[in-house]
């Protein structure tokens, strides 16, 4: 009898996805038909607003940094598919909280450090369709979805408010594409996942809204991305051209199609900076490594998990027999914070400013299922220890200092770590020293802090380690914190 009902269940259920599949075809169709999609080839666009910075929030948790986007362009070919986007944005948050700078480019000095300087920084993207990044940036573009929709089996739901939840799976099933359309048949949310080392499993949406008719194509006027729960683009578009011959011109990117990055495999390899103290090289930003009688400390995990277990790997070679008692985390930036999710995995404490404990125990829980690591395999709960104002570690032979740089607007839980017997200063982001002959800046409110409390500490500061890599003496920290003017 039980079996009866299951097997009755299952045709149900089987009946009902095939209706769905058939049903989406006529509900793709008409939305197609409604929007303008099917005879539109590709498309170019303007627009002006906001941009923001993933993973670069003031307070962990909070929305990501807002940037004004004076210029944006984008062009559209969806027969290649490619997709090309170029924009300008403007530092004009004043004063700048978060990070979000952007490494220092030697064409344009800007990078490093906020307020960037020397007004509008240029971004250029080219989006290619064959691989997975570029295909998901297209389809999440509202006749790139319908495209994507018509030739990706896609299937239909009733939603809420009378709408239609139309969904395709791609590559393989690794991520679904769903998108809603309004009662006038036009596409108004496009939402899938995606996987960040950091964060997991996290939400990729964009909301359309404020729909005209350029040539009976209906574009939006209104477009927000959002990445994490939070907006990434916020823009106003203007001139709009269906079909353009610049969109047309579009031919795709040299590199081919599912190409793996240049890089190779992630390796570490220990530098000595000064007896039991190694800079753990390999990619920026840095980690680093003390050594203590009975065991070892580590300070910051960034990248992801296959760059932090190369960089565990070398901190067992080198300090054999010495367990790693501490992984320290200067703050909840994405890009020093990439890698601890494996460290939580190897069931390693973590040492944040206090800020962060609830937000990581959570965060840490975050499924990753767009892309399995260890930790969403085989979960474990992250030991998460804040740090207040100070903390000492020390074994009676030497001592490392975790202190708080409070009132730093780069990031609330920011962390520098102080070596008083080697008289080393480790620090991120509250100062970027900029490379000989290049324009000197008027200083960052994140550096007159740094200094502020090395002062205010009485530290003994001969050399300041950067965490994004390179060495100064105090006096480079001096003499960019005293600098005056404007740009
Ligand atoms: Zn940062
Ligand atoms: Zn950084």
């Amino acid at each position: 009898m039980k079996r009866m009902l299951l097997i009755g269940a299952l045709a149900v259920l089987a009946l009902s996805l095939d209706l769905g599949a058939q049903d989406a075809r006529g509900v793709v169709d008409a939305a197609s038909r409604a929007m303008g999609t099917a005879t539109l080839q590709g498309v170019s666009y303007s627009a002006t607003g906001s941009s923001y910075s993933v993973g670069q929030n003031y307070t962990a948790g909070g929305a990501w940094p807002r940037f004004t986007v004076s210029k944006y362009d984008a062009a559209l070919n969806f027969g290649v598919p490619v997709m090309r986007e170029e924009f300008q944005r403007v530092d004009d948050e004043n004063p700048p909280k978060g990070g979000g700078a952007g490494p220092y480019v030697p064409e344009s000095q800007q990078g490093g450090i906020r307020p960037i300087p020397f007004g509008p920084q240029t971004t250029r993207a080219m989006r290619d369709g064959r691989t997975e990044n570029g295909a998901l940036l297209i389809w999440l573009t509202p006749h790139g979805f319908l495209k994507g929709a018509a030739a990706n089996n896609a299937t239909v739901r009733a939603g809420q408010r009378g709408v239609q939840v139309v969904s395709f799976p791609a590559f393989g099933g690794k991520y679904t594409i769903s998108g809603t359309l309004n009662a006038q048949n036009l596409v108004e949310r496009v939402e899938t996942k995606v996987s960040n080392p950091m964060y997991g499993d996290m939400a990729l949406e964009a909301l359309y809204s404020d729909y005209r008719d350029v040539n009976g194509v209906k574009f939006p006027m209104h477009i927000v991305q959002r990445q994490g729960g939070f907006p990434t683009f916020d823009l106003r578009v203007s001139n709009v051209q269906p079909n353009s011959d610049q969109a047309a011109s579009l031919t795709a990117p040299p590199r081919p199609a599912g190409a793996p990055a240049a890089e190779g495999p992630a390796r570490a390899t220990a530098k000595e900076l000064a007896p039991g103290f190694w800079a753990l090289e390999g990619g920026i930003p840095m980690s680093f490594l003390v050594e203590f009688r009975d065991h070892v400390v580590v300070i910051e995990a960034p990248g992801n998990e296959e760059r932090t277990e190369a960089m565990l790997a070398e901190v067992k070679r080198v300090t054999p027999n010495k367990p790693i008692r501490y992984v320290v985390n200067t703050h909840h930036h994405s890009d020093h914070s990439g890698g601890l999710r494996a460290v939580v995995a190897e069931g390693i404490p973590i040492l944040t400013h206090q800020s962060n404990k609830a937000y990581y125990e959570k965060l840490f829980r975050n499924p990753s299922q767009v892309v399995p690591d260890k930790l969403s395999r085989a979960p474990k709960a992250a030991v998460i220890e804040g740090v207040g104002d100070k903390r000492v570690l020390t074994d009676g032979t030497r001592s490392v200092e975790l202190l708080h740089l409070s009132g730093n607007l780069h990031a609330d839980s920011l962390l520098v770590v102080y070596l008083p017997k080697e008289r080393m200063l480790l620090q991120a982001d509250a100062f970027a020293p900029r490379p000989p002959g290049a324009k000197p800046l008027p200083s960052s409110p994140y550096t007159t802090n740094l200094l502020e409390h090395v002062r205010k500490r009485k530290l003994d500061v001969a050399q300041l380690v950067h965490i994004h890599g390179g060495m100064d003496p105090f006096s480079a920290l001096v003499e960019t914190a005293n600098r005056r003017g404007t740009n």
